[in-house]
């Protein structure tokens, strides 16, 4: 093993030169644009399949990256470049990873090359959890999924709420309770190809948003969506396995019996999913927090204020200094538990919440601040600083908002099922 070292090696120094350049002259320049539009970018999506960027050929060699930081450099520079961009660009990994997680093989093989499509045809995936209301209670989901054992079929009933990519997608991971009672040890995922648009599968109501507005955020609506049994992500003799030992673990609880704690497959094991892909979440948070504290101060450098450049005040450089200090503290969190995660070192105390928690929290806390550096100018949409932090805000919302996450470290650290 070579000493410890924070250098980035010279794939890792050539692809953040290659995004950062992509971001600059492609992402940047469109940004103020596709925000007040509140559309999906797509001319701005197929610029990044023509570069290479939006592909799978792209994504799997950043997860490949045998350190971990690849994937989150690559998320640092397209959100540095604008996060509702950069959330269109890459919302389809949600999907993605969703696949990955549950699917076969064979499914994998089928489904994750369509999500992505090619330069000439680009397409997107989705990953439909939430729901009006199962959002941080994911486990209280309504949307159900019977089988018909005679045609081998599944039929989805239920609505989706504020799923990236939802409806637009051509391919959506739905998950859904097979067996209600049994809460997140009774849910299964599904993946729904382009053939069941409009056919059981439609787009409900698409939100207006505070931020990251060019990325699309809609309901999904499920009504008698009925798919053939190979929709069902994973082996259907291993789910009746799993719901199985989960009707023998409910009925034991009901007779009183103490039982140990077990992970669960599609409900905790779907948690440590998430976990593994916070850093990446938390990446960008780093790249909107970067964008911010530059601006602001190239800014302080410039504006004159008393004759003389406002950074030349202690309230304003020191404001800058915990940013910076912030921003560099949230990127190490992020590379360290990106590394973790790739090197299969156990998250024992909660480091993957913790990067996402402390890059979330610090991208609002650093965009608020470059508003405040930018006086009446950061509160105007002259400057970008008000969309940065705007978009900075969901940041402390999904993928696990702050207190999920502080529940999780909490958890990690004590040993105790803190409710
Ligand atoms: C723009 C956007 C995109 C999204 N994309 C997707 C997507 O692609 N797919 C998808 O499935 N979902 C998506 N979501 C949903 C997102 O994951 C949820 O909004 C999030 O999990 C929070 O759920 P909620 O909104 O129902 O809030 P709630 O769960 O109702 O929480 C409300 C408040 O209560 C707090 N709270 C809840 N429980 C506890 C507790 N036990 N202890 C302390 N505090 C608690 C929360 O932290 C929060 O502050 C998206 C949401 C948005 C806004």
């Amino acid at each position: 093993m070579t000493g410890f070292t924070l250098e980035l090696n010279e794939d890792q120094t050539t692809l953040q030169k290659w995004l950062h350049e992509f971001s600059e002259n492609v992402i940047r320049p469109a940004a103020s644009e596709w925000d007040e539009r509140e559309e999906t970018p797509w001319p701005i999506i197929q610029e990044a399949a023509k570069a290479g960027i939006y592909s799978l050929d792209f994504f799997a060699s950043s997860w490949a990256d045998e350190t971990g930081i690849s994937l989150p450099i690559t998320m640092e520079e397209l959100f540095w470049g604008d996060a509702g961009i950069g959330l269109s660009i890459v919302g389809t990994t949600l999907g993605v990873a969703g696949i990955l997680s549950n699917g076969t093989l064979d499914q994998i093989g089928e489904w994750v090359p369509q999500c992505f499509g090619d330069e000439n045809d680009v397409k997107l995936a989705a990953l439909a959890v939430s729901e009006p209301n199962a959002g941080s209670d994911v486990s209280s989901m309504k949307t159900t999924a019977v089988y018909d054992e005679a045609k081998d079929q599944w039929t989805l009933n239920g609505v989706k709420t504020w799923i990236t990519n939802g409806g637009i997608a051509d391919v959506h991971v739905v998950v859904a309770a097979v067996d209600p009672a049994l809460k997140a040890r009774g849910q299964a995922s599904f993946v729904v190809g382009p053939d069941f648009k409009g056919k059981g599968l439609s787009q409900g109501q698409k939100f207006k948003k505070h931020g990251i507005r060019a990325s699309h955020t809609s309901e999904v609506i499920l009504d008698n969506l009925v798919l053939p049994g190979s929709a069902l992500l994973g082996e259907k003799s291993k789910l009746d396995e799993r719901l199985a030992r989960a009707r023998e673990r409910a009925a034991a609880l009901a007779r009183g019996e103490k039982l140990e704690r077990t992970r669960v497959k599609g409900g905790q094991a779907a948690m440590a999913t998430f976990e593994a892909s916070r850093p990446a979440v938390g990446a960008q948070a780093v790249g909107i927090a970067r964008a911010a504290y530059e601006y602001a101060l190239e800014y302080a450098k410039t504006r004159e204020q008393f004759g003389r450049p406002i950074v030349e005040n202690q309230g304003i450089a020191f404001m800058l200094a915990d940013m910076k200090t912030k921003l560099d503290a949230s990127r190490l969190l992020v590379w360290r538990a990106a590394w973790m995660g790739k090197n299969n070192q156990p998250f024992t105390a909660g480091e993957g919440s913790m990067s996402k928690l402390f890059a979330g929290e610090t991208a609002v806390e650093v965009t608020e601040k470059a508003i405040q550096i930018l006086g009446g100018n950061g509160y105007t949409r002259e400057y970008p600083v008000e969309r940065w932090h705007r978009d900075a805000k969901i940041y402390t919302i999904f993928e696990g908002t702050s207190e999920i996450q502080r529940l999780i470290i909490s958890r990690a650290i004590s040993g105790i099922q803190i409710p």
